[in-house]
């Protein structure tokens, strides 16, 4: 996703709700004027897990805190733009506390488990600071230096980290690899903080990453990248302040950095299925699992330390098959062959195990047992879905039918953190028959606003509605008042005690889940149906970067997406573009009121051809110089028709991530501080999550 744009919205959405926070923290405690404590039948769900869950297992307590060598000095780490850019003092709520009557206590224990923030020995020679982001940073002495895994989201929280670690352990020594265990945003944008770039270039340090890495680290998100930073506000629950009634942490961590993003290019990628290298005197075998977790992402076993980096692929949790803010679905049966591959690759003579985000498992038992554990989860999650489906189960029934086994639910380290059983199971299905449940009823439906009025006046109309949702959520009965209420704020979404009802029922259903992402995106709907979408104006910022590892084919592809084709009917042009400094041409074409390329080719009459560098091009990408001022300054030669160029950015449009999710939530109207109608949207993903 966009996620250097989504934090800028994010700060300035925040400021315009910390008034909210103020007045409601008068009363009982609840961020939201509007917000409900939990009822008693979600007290009674809450309780009922507690007395049903494992808790007597302590071992992740005792793995937490094992190795502990220092604390952080500071809660907060400042961004060099003057904002916080890692804030630790906001879950101080968590602290000492034994759980809230409005957390699920299986989502309080693994919040209360990462607020390990600090310096941790692994095993002598093996480091981690962690929570001072979403992931974790970790340490390998080598012969002249340290090798970096995974610096984290952004350079000052990275840089936190590294100051933190030279200060007790590191002995000043230098910083002589780097290694990107994978393609998501959260292992390696904080790169900066820990390298300087010119010693990259001088080949003194190393930068080494899994197989295509580079075309994943941006691709993967780009395309859809506005619908999926709005989503990410629900399933992150940006908006939502820190409180026993909002946000308590995102399972992984507690959170994302909203700091500086880089990314400096690997100089050296691990292309084998396994290779063994030597970096700075350190043995290391890399396994690549593509298509898991991240679509480029790789293991790492240090024979000689008997130590097996897992990288996300095993953490303290079940995964994402299915990411609430939108991602091709994963493939769970590969990522559990994957695991069982280093299972008996490397994970029979480890001694311990550690990896990107939550603490590492000492002790071969301990190792195989996560290790199986985790093999299986996926390959039951692919394989029962699947027997379900092939019985005729369907994507709208599977969550409610599908259950893991009683020996996987038992496990903490299966628990759903970051996945659910529930968004995972659809997904599993959406990967292999896709959305439609076979119901021509459901084949090419209404839209939900133009289906709602027939229910509505079939109900007898808006009053009866929520006469009766009033009821059932008396009775307790959210998902059945949640049917009706959602219908009545389709057919009127400006009905406002509607829209409060609804927040309410969905309140009640947020405080009941034990996953982050599901509890973020409820208590998020409830949030912005009894507020509205925050007014506060956008700030843009763009990672140059990000942008940089950009091809010129995936620019000009998602100039194709924002190109608004009703504004191009009629429209025909094609233009040659040359990018002399890295040999590339591509052909476009508006045509159809479609604006296609192809790489590689020509037109013989083009109406406009454009020379231009392409690291020159960057700064067009990037918003800061229009495309019109390079041809006007010499630094793109123009020959042809200029004015296909004007045409072609009368079409462009830019998109605004406030768009409204539930009806009636939007209060303003829509505006964007405007750029440069060529520049891209930088996109990635903070974690795969
Ligand atoms: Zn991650």
């Amino acid at each position: 996703m966009n996620m250097i744009r989504t934090l800028a919205i994010f700060f300035t959405l925040l400021a315009a709700t910390t008034g909210a926070a103020a007045r409601a923290a008068e009363g009982s405690g609840h961020f939201d004027p509007k917000g409900k404590p939990p009822s008693t039948y979600t007290q009674r769900i809450l309780q009922d897990a507690g007395t049903t869950l494992p808790f007597s297992d302590r071992r992740d307590f005792e793995e937490q805190k094992r190795g502990f060598i220092a604390a952080a000095d500071q809660l907060q780490i400042p961004a060099d733009a003057g904002h916080v850019a890692w804030d630790m003092a906001r879950f101080g709520f968590l602290n000492g506390s034994t759980g809230f009557d409005s957390v699920h206590p299986s989502l309080h224990r693994i919040s209360t488990l990462n607020m390990n923030y600090g310096l941790y020995e692994v095993r002598p020679g093996i480091y981690q600071v962690r929570g001072f982001d979403l992931a974790d940073i970790s340490f390998i002495r080598g012969k002249t230096g340290w090798i970096v895994i995974d610096p984290l989201t952004t350079a000052e929280t990275a840089r936190a980290a590294l100051a933190l670690f030279q200060k007790h352990v590191g002995q000043g020594r230098p910083v002589t690899a780097v290694i990107y265990s994978h393609s998501h945003g959260d292992h390696w944008g904080g790169v900066r903080g820990v390298v300087d770039e010119a010693d990259v270039r001088a080949g003194k340090v190393e930068i080494i990453a899994p197989r295509d890495f580079m075309q994943h680290t941006v691709s993967e998100a780009v395309y859809a990248g506005n619908a999926m930073n709005r989503r990410l506000f629900y399933q992150y629950g940006l908006l939502l302040p820190a409180s026993p009634y909002g946000y308590v942490g995102q399972g992984l961590g507690q959170g994302l950095s909203a700091g500086q993003v880089g990314l400096i290019a690997p100089t050296r990628i691990i292309q084998g299925d396994i290779e063994e290298l030597v970096i700075d005197g350190v043995r290391m075998v890399f396994q690549n699992t593509p298509g898991t977790e991240a679509p480029s992402n790789m293991n790492t076993w240090f024979p000689d330390m008997k130590a097996l980096w897992m990288a996300e692929n095993v953490t303290a949790t079940l995964h994402n098959i299915y990411t609430l803010r939108g991602a091709p679905v994963r493939d769970p049966l590969r990522w559990s062959k994957y695991i069982a591959q280093a299972l008996y690759r490397f994970g029979q003579e480890a001694e311990v195990m550690f990896a990107s985000h939550h603490w590492p498992r000492w002790g071969n038992d301990r190792i195989q047992e996560v290790l199986r554990g985790q093999r299986d989860l996926y390959a039951h999650m692919n394989n029962q879905v699947l027997h379900l489906a092939n019985q005729g189960v369907t994507i709208n029934e599977i969550h409610n039918v599908y259950r893991l086994p009683a020996s996987i639910q038992n496990a903490w380290y299966l628990r759903g953190y970051h996945g659910s059983p529930e968004h995972n199971s659809r997904g599993v299905v959406q990967r292999y028959l896709g959305f439609w449940d076979n119901n021509p009823a459901t084949l090419i439906p209404k839209s939900p606003a133009d289906s709602a009025p027939i229910y509505v006046e079939m109900m007898g109309g808006g009053a009866k509605i929520i006469a009766r949702g009033r009821e059932l959520i008396d009775e307790g009965r959210y998902h059945d008042a949640t049917e009706i209420l959602n219908k009545l704020v389709y057919a009127e979404p400006q009905n406002q005690p509607a829209k409060d009802l609804l927040a309410d029922a969905f309140e009640q259903l947020g405080y009941q889940q034990e996953n982050p992402g599901l509890r973020n995106s409820f208590l998020a709907g409830a949030y912005e149906l009894r507020a509205g979408i925050p007014t506060a104006p956008v700030a843009d910022s763009r990672s140059a970067d990000v942008v940089r590892a950009m091809t010129t084919e995936l620019f000009l592809n998602f100039l194709g997406i924002r190109m608004d084709s009703t504004k191009a009917e009629g429209m025909r042009f094609t233009v040659n573009l040359v990018t002399p400094d890295n040999g590339e041409k591509f052909l476009i074409e508006m045509e159809n009121a479609t604006l296609t390329n192809i790489e590689g080719f020509l037109a013989d009459k083009p109406d406009l051809t454009l020379t231009i560098n392409r690291s020159d091009l960057e700064q067009t990408m990037m918003g800061v110089k229009p495309l019109t001022a390079q041809v006007a300054d010499g630094t793109a030669k123009a020959e042809g028709d200029l004015g296909v160029l004007k045409q072609l950015a009368s079409t462009m449009v830019d998109f605004d991530p406030r768009f409204p999710i539930m009806p009636g939530t939007q209060l303003r109207a829509p505006e964007i501080a405007s750029t440069d109608p060529f520049a891209a949207t930088t996109a990635m993903e903070p974690s795969g999550e």
